[in-house]
């Protein structure tokens, strides 16, 4: 028997005997309404469908004879929850809205139900509708009203409703929830980037303060205010943080730097710029670093010089983008067969790079080419870094 159907099975007798205990209570106190047999009848009618792979049968015959008493409600709530975790939240919907309508619930016990309808429609795509319910319950001083302000704060953050998910955000919520601090950081930080894109600076930078006072290690609040410095003029100010960066986390170096190039570019100071990249690469040993530090020297005509550094850095650490790179360099001197042979050899190792993704989620495994700030397979925050190694940086 599949496990679901088993699952099913022991549900529904668990609904029997809370049934059965209910009725033996009423029946100490009160005489008997109907009979014992016509109820057990669509109880085993209900199983016979599940144990025959018949869930849909199962469930009409199931809510018709459904009953709810305090010893059913938790059997309920977990039968819907059910449906839900096997995709089939109409059904859920159906069975919690069952149980909602129900006058003989507590105002506690309704609220649980809500909330649970509440997932249910998330789950549906209904998210409206899931909207509405979480709204009535995140004013409640308990456990449902905390479960539900989270689960409105993930449903705002699908919508990308960023401003009103940092709203629903309460200071205690913060205090208990580490990924809540990290999230809201992004969230201030996507209302940034929008700001910053139509150049309103005032809003971008009262956004990015808010993003690192929810969370001071957010790297990308670090970058967007250096790119906020440098397109309003102040690249001195962009370098300034920017040079923060690696004791925030050196991982994200390859993703600044060309912020940090063009910041430099704009105050003129090559020299600069070369001393801070040699700085950068004697500490930390990333191919990015070294091809931007070989092509500052190469556009100034220090060919021979950057094909030095670019020699060097290759014995310390080889990678394929770095091959690719020197191929690249000594392309621009060869000549005949040489170059022939070197435009094969730069051919493979273009289509090699091709196919390698640059960026990997360090909660999944997700890998990309492109940098994600948040997974798009398992929804976490910050998680995307570049890879690092032969096969990347
Ligand atoms: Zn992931």
């Amino acid at each position: 028997m599949p496990l679901e159907i088993l699952l099913f099975a022991l549900l529904f007798l668990a609904l029997a005997l809370g049934w059965w205990l209910g009725r033996k209570e009423r029946r100490r106190l009160t005489p008997p309404p109907g009979t014992l047999g016509e109820l057990s009848h669509d109880y085993f009618v209900g199983l016979n469908y599940l144990l025959n792979e018949q869930p849909d049968e199962a469930i009409e015959t199931f809510i018709k004879a459904l009953e709810v008493n305090s010893d059913t409600i938790e059997t309920h709530i977990a039968l819907g929850n059910l449906f839900r975790s096997r995709g089939e939240s109409d059904k859920a919907v159906r069975v919690h809205q069952n149980l909602f309508a129900r006058p003989s619930l507590t105002k506690e016990q309704a609220a649980r139900v809500q909330l649970e309808l509440a997932r249910d429609f998330m789950a549906a795509g209904l998210l409206d509708r899931a909207e509405r319910l979480l709204s009535e319950l995140t004013g409640l001083n308990n456990a449902t009203g905390k479960a539900s302000q989270l689960l409105l704060v993930d449903l705002y953050e699908r919508e990308k409703e960023w401003q009103k998910a940092i709203h629903t955000i309460s200071p205690s919520m913060l205090k208990e929830n580490h990924h809540l601090k990290k999230a809201a950081a992004h969230y201030a930080c996507e209302l940034a980037a929008i700001q910053l894109g139509q150049k309103n600076f005032a809003p971008a930078r009262k956004l990015l303060k808010q993003a690192t006072a929810f969370d001071a290690a957010c790297i990308r609040a670090t970058l967007l205010m250096a790119q906020l410095e440098l397109q309003s003029g102040s690249a001195k100010a962009a370098i300034r943080i920017l040079l923060r960066l690696p004791e925030q986390d050196p991982n994200y170096i390859p993703v600044m730097l060309q912020t940090l190039v063009d910041a430099y570019q704009l105050l003129d100071q090559p020299k600069e710029l070369v001393s801070t990249l040699e700085k950068l690469l004697a500490e930390h040993n990333y191919t990015s670093v070294m091809i931007h530090l070989a092509e500052v020297l190469r556009k100034k005509g220090r060919h021979q010089e950057a094909l030095e550094k670019v020699d060097h850095y290759m014995l310390r650490q080889g990678s394929l983008k770095g091959v690719d790179y020197l191929i690249n360099l000594y392309l621009d001197q060869a000549r005949g067969d040489e170059r022939a042979h070197l435009l094969t050899l730069r051919n493979l190792t273009s289509q090699l790079l091709e196919k390698k993704p640059e960026h990997q989620c360090n909660n999944c495994g997700f890998a990309s080419k492109q940098l994600y700030w948040q997974c798009p397979k398992c929804r976490e925050w910050g998680s995307i870094k570049p890879i690092i190694g032969v096969e990347g940086e």
